[in-house]
C-alpha cells in the first residue's frame, strides 16, 4: 500500500526525485519526515513510506522573512489568515469564516486565586464558527483540500473536529462525512448534524474510530483533515502561538499551559513561537511549555512522569471526551517539548475538571468545556506546587465552549429559584437564598 494513492491528482510522486519549489502564493516547499528526514511533495500524504514517521510541512523562511512585517500582519484580515505567509496554502482566497483572533484577556481574578500575578487566558471558547480551537486547523485543512482537488472531506473526531469540519465544509460547498464515537455529548452531535453532513456514530472509542477512518481514507480517496491532510491541518494550530505573541505586543510569554489530546496543538504553538523568532518578528526567548491531560486518559502525562521516550496506549475513561485520545500521534514530541522547555505535564481527575470549570466561570466569566476544565485544573496544580513562578507571564489556552458539554456540569451548578410573578414571592426567595448562602459559608468555616 502506498500513501500516494490518497492524492486525487494523477502525478506520481517520489521522495527522492522531486525538486523543492515555491508553491505559487505560498512559502511552503515540501513535506518532511520528522523521524528520518525523507522529503515528499506537498500532497495528501501524512506518513513516511520509509519509516512510518509523521510528515511535517517545511517552509522557505528567508522568503517569509522578506515578505512579512508586524505592520503587514496587523493590516491583514481579522482572522488566522493574517498569518497566511506561515500557512501551507496557495489560494488567493483561503476559506475565511472569521476563525481566529480570539480574545487574550488578563485574568486578574483567577490569577489572584492561584497566586499568579501575570496570568492571561487565550479564549478559544469563542472561536468562530463552532466555538473551539478546531476551527483553526479545519480552515487550513479544507483550504488545502480544495487546492488538492478533493470534493469530499472527512474526519475522525472526538466531537469538536466534527463540528468544525461539518460547518466549514458547508460554507465551502464541500461534501462532508464525519466519524465520531457513538457516546459523545448531545451538544457535539447536534452541533454537527445541523450542518447537514453524513454522520457516522461508531460504536467504539476514538482510537477505533481513527483506525476505521484510515481504512476509509485508503479505499475512498477522501480528504480526512486529521489523517491524510494532517500535515496541513496541524499547521493551523500555530496561529494560537502567533496571535498570543501579537496580542502581547509582539512578545513571547514566559510559560504556556495547554491541553493535550494527540499532542499536536501543544507542539504547534511552540513551532509558531520558533517561526516568529526565526523571521525576526519577536525577540528570542525560552518559553516553558506545560501540558494538561485528564487522569482517565493520560498516556502523555504518564510517559512524562516516567521519563520515557515512547507512549504506552491506554483505554480512555473520562468526562473530558474531546481530549480522550488513548494513542496520541504526537505524544512523544509533546513529552520532548515539555522536558526541553523545563515545563510539566500533569493530570486532573473528573471531579477536579468540574471544579475547575466552575472556578473559571466564577472568576473570569468564561464557560469552558471539559478540556478547558482539565487545563485550568492543571494550571491550579502547577501554581500550587510552585511549578509556575508567580511573576511569569503565563498564558493558559482555553480551547472549547462549555455549552457543548452541559452533561458534565448539569448537576453541579445549582438550580434557578422558581417563583410566582409577584414581588413578595421574589422577596421571600431572595431571603431564602441569602440564608442558604450564609449556611454554606458557615459550613465552609467550621
Ligand atoms: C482537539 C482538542 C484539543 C487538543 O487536540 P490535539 O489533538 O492535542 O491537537 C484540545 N481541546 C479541545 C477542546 C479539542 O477539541
Ligand atoms: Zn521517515
Amino acid at each position: 500500500m502506498t500513501q500516494a494513492t490518497l492524492a486525487p491528482s494523477h502525478s506520481h510522486h517520489s521522495h527522492d526525485d522531486h525538486q523543492h519549489h515555491h508553491h505559487e502564493g505560498g512559502h511552503f516547499t515540501h513535506l518532511q519526515c520528522k523521524e528520518c528526514g525523507a522529503e515528499y511533495e506537498a500532497k495528501a500524504i501524512h506518513v513516511c513510506e520509509l519509516c512510518f514517521g509523521p510528515l511535517e510541512v517545511k517552509y522557505d523562511y528567508d522568503a517569509i522573512r522578506a515578505n512579512v512585517s508586524r505592520e503587514k500582519i496587523a493590516a491583514g484580515p481579522h482572522s488566522i489568515w493574517r498569518y497566511r505567509d506561515f500557512l501551507p496554502v496557495t489560494s488567493a482566497d483561503p476559506i475565511d469564516v472569521g476563525t481566529g483572533m480570539t480574545p487574550l484577556i488578563r485574568a486578574n481574578r483567577l490569577g489572584r486565586r492561584l497566586g499568579l500575578k501575570n496570568l492571561y487566558i487565550k479564549n478559544d471558547a469563542v472561536n468562530m464558527p463552532t466555538l473551539s480551537f478546531k476551527d483553526r486547523v479545519v480552515s487550513v485543512a479544507l483550504t488545502r483540500a480544495r487546492e488538492l482537488g478533493f470534493d469530499t472531506v472527512s474526519c475522525a473526531s472526538t466531537g469538536n473536529l466534527a463540528n468544525s469540519t461539518a460547518a466549514i465544509a458547508a460554507h465551502a460547498n464541500l461534501d462532508c462525512c464525519v466519524f465520531i464515537p457513538s457516546d459523545l455529548e448531545a451538544g457535539k452531535v447536534l452541533g454537527t448534524l445541523i450542518y447537514g453532513p453524513t454522520v457516522m456514530a461508531v460504536k467504539g472509542n476514538y482510537d477505533q474510530v481513527n483506525r476505521l477512518c484510515s481504512e476509509v481514507a485508503n479505499s475512498h480517496g477522501w480528504g480526512f483533515v486529521n489523517i491524510n491532510l494532517r500535515p496541513y491541518y496541524s499547521e493551523g494550530s500555530k496561529t494560537l502561538g502567533f496571535e498570543v505573541a501579537e496580542q502581547l505586543g509582539w512578545k513571547l510569554p514566559d510559560h504556556i499551559v495547554a491541553p493535550l489530546a494527540s499532542g499536536s496543538l501543544f507542539t504547534k504553538i511552540y513551532k509558531g513561537f520558533q517561526e516568529l523568532i526565526a523571521t525576526g518578528l519577536v525577540d528570542a526567548k525560552d518559553v516553558r511549555c506545560s501540558g494538561a491531560q485528564a487522569e482517565g486518559c493520560s498516556p502523555i502525562a504518564e510517559a512524562f512522569r516516567q521519563n520515557r521516550d515512547f507512549i504506552t496506549p491506554v483505554k480512555p475513561s473520562t468526562i473530558a471526551k474531546s481530549i480522550a485520545i488513548g494513542n496520541p500521534a504526537d505524544g512523544v514530541y509533546a513529552v520532548e517539548q515539555a522536558q526541553k522547555t523545563n515545563g510539566h505535564i500533569e493530570t486532573a481527575t473528573d471531579a477536579e475538571i468540574i471544579e475547575a470549570m466552575k472556578l473559571l466561570a466564577e472568576t473570569e466569566g468564561i464557560f469552558t468545556e471539559t478540556a478547558g476544565g482539565t487545563t485550568v485544573a492543571v494550571l491550579k496544580k502547577l501554581a500550587e506546587a510552585g511549578k509556575i513562578d508567580p511573576d511569569e507571564v503565563t498564558v493558559v489556552y482555553i480551547t472549547g465552549n462549555g455549552l457543548k458539554t452541559q452533561e458534565a456540569v448539569q448537576s453541579h451548578a445549582g438550580e434557578p429559584l422558581t417563583i410566582e410573578p409577584k414581588l413578595d414571592c421574589f422577596e421571600a426567595a431572595l431571603e431564602r437564598s441569602r440564608t442558604l448562602d450564609r449556611l454554606e459559608w458557615q459550613q465552609v468555616l467550621v
